[in-house]
């Protein structure tokens, strides 16, 4: 925690919210994200990476390419900078020579940078972020990514906020002071760098030994909306960045196997399955809304019931595409038999999943993860209700792959990891994800 918020510190665009113990005891629900940065169409040196069609068109008018030629140069960027992952515009070749060297005088392809990438025995990836600075005083904001591959998928978990304007008692990013949306550029940057480094690109290998996919799909396959930050504060920016993902003539990622976690956020829940339409996952961790209101603040808001009703109500629910609920393991706190017995109660009538997480300690942390043996028999009820809740090998467990923990906190998490790694205890349940199809 100490790191995250030294990082905030020397940001200066974080919005300079504390959240004491006081404060939360008190029913203090959420941060406010002061700072929306807007990304492109800013001409001197800005990257194209994760730009919008129209922020595309923006950028190429600010540079004078007239209004008739507008559609076909952005489609031709489009499919140079996300078919084929261009990284200079100088292989842009069906473009004229003049129009390049406008093009990189005034912008760039450059992608965030990779401050760091660890590689876990069993394969799995964590990048640590660096985003572009917003500012003279930004040095830049800090985001983990995650790749988790398998023989027929490839999922990578995505961040859309640097910190989380809620504050979860037994999450790690909740604590964090520093709180921004995600562009919806930085976003789609995100699934741009993983494919930089695993080679997901037309003409591109993959590194010497990497762990990938071999079913002939594309390397990343999947995306999950569970690292930093609540999606749906940010609904504009993480829909945009979908609509690029998603995009037929360039990322090509299926909507069906883009999955979004919210804490509740029941007013955007709607409009996401409306306009992004995919799948959704929903951070239940409690049963009854006294226990839910301080595991899940927002339920203050927005309790169970409206929850719950808001799943009903969400666009496209079958029994084909049915929401995850997330429940995560806290001893003593939510794992009773009688929870589980509650948890398949409240849920009849709504086609779901169930992704029981083990919990993932952090420093300071009151919660501990339950033992196995109670994980086994909450898991037992609720597949004896009919649903599937398998409680995954974990995976990328020595290398501290859970969503959210930036890199310098994980330094200090090492012992505990190990100690996790011997119980076996790892962050998979929070990424066994995303297979809508
Ligand atoms: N903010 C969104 C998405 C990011 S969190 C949400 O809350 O849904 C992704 C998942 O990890 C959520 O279900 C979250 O509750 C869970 N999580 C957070 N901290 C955790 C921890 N310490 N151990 C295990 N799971 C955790
Ligand atoms: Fe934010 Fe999700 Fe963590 Fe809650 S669990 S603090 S909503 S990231």
């Amino acid at each position: 925690m100490a790191t995250a918020l030294d990082i905030a510190k020397r940001n200066p665009n974080a919005a300079p919210v504390a959240v004491s113990d006081a404060a939360r005891a008190a029913g203090f629900v959420e941060k406010t994200a002061e700072l929306n940065v807007v990304a492109g169409a800013a001409p001197g040196g800005a990257s194209l990476i994760g730009l919008t069609r129209d922020q595309l068109k923006d950028s190429l008018a600010a540079i004078g390419v007239p209004e008739r030629e507008l559609k076909m140069r952005v489609a031709q960027l489009w499919h140079w900078i996300y078919f084929r992952g261009a990284k200079d515009f100088s292989e842009m070749t069906n473009m004229g020579k003049e129009l390049r060297a406008k093009l990189s005088s005034a912008y760039t392809l450059a992608r965030p940078q990779v401050v760091s990438e660890q590689v876990s025995k069993d394969g799995t990836r964590k990048w640590l972020i660096r985003l572009a600075s917003t500012g003279p005083l930004d040095k830049g904001a800090e985001i983990e990514c995650v790749y988790i591959p398998e023989v027929d998928r490839g999922t990578l978990c995505v961040s859309s906020q640097v910190g989380c304007t809620l504050t979860c008692s037994f999450c790690h990013t909740g604590t964090q002071r520093l709180v921004r949306n995600l562009t919806s550029a930085e976003i789609v940057a995100q699934l741009i760098v993983a494919r930089d480094s695993i080679g997901d690109w037309p003409h591109a290998t993959p590194p010497e030994g990497a762990f990938v996919p071999t079913d002939g799909g594309r390397f990343v396959s999947n995306i999950v909306f569970m690292g930093m930050g609540e999606p749906l504060y940010s609904t504009d920016n993480v829909i945009a960045a979908i609509d690029v993902m998603s995009d037929g003539e360039g990322l090509t990622l299926s909507r069906r196997r883009i999955t979004v976690s919210t804490s509740g956020v029941v007013p955007q829940m709607e409009r996401l399955g409306a306009e992004a339409n995919t799948m959704l996952a929903i951070s239940l961790h409690a049963v009854r809304d006294d226990l839910r209101d301080e595991l899940v603040p927002i339920n203050r808001k927005y309790d169970i019931k409206q929850l719950l009703d808001a799943c009903r109500a969400y666009p496209g629910l079958s029994n084909a595409r049915r929401i995850t609920f997330e429940y995560v393991m806290l001893k003593g706190v939510n794992d009773s038999d009688a929870d589980a017995r509650e948890l398949v109660r409240l849920l009849k009538g709504i086609p779901a999943k169930i992704n029981l997480i083990p919990f993932n300690p952090w420093p300071g942390s009151k919660y501990e993860c339950s033992d196995w043996e109670r994980i086994e028999r909450f898991s037992e009820i609720v597949y004896r209700a009919g649903y599937a809740s398998p409680v995954r090998t974990p995976r990328g467990r020595d290398i501290l792959a859970a969503c959210g923990q930036l890199k310098s906190e994980t330094e200090k998490l090492r012992a505990r990891a190990r100690m996790m790694a011997e119980q076996g205890i790892g962050a998979e349940g929070v990424y066994a994800l995303g297979d809508g199809e």
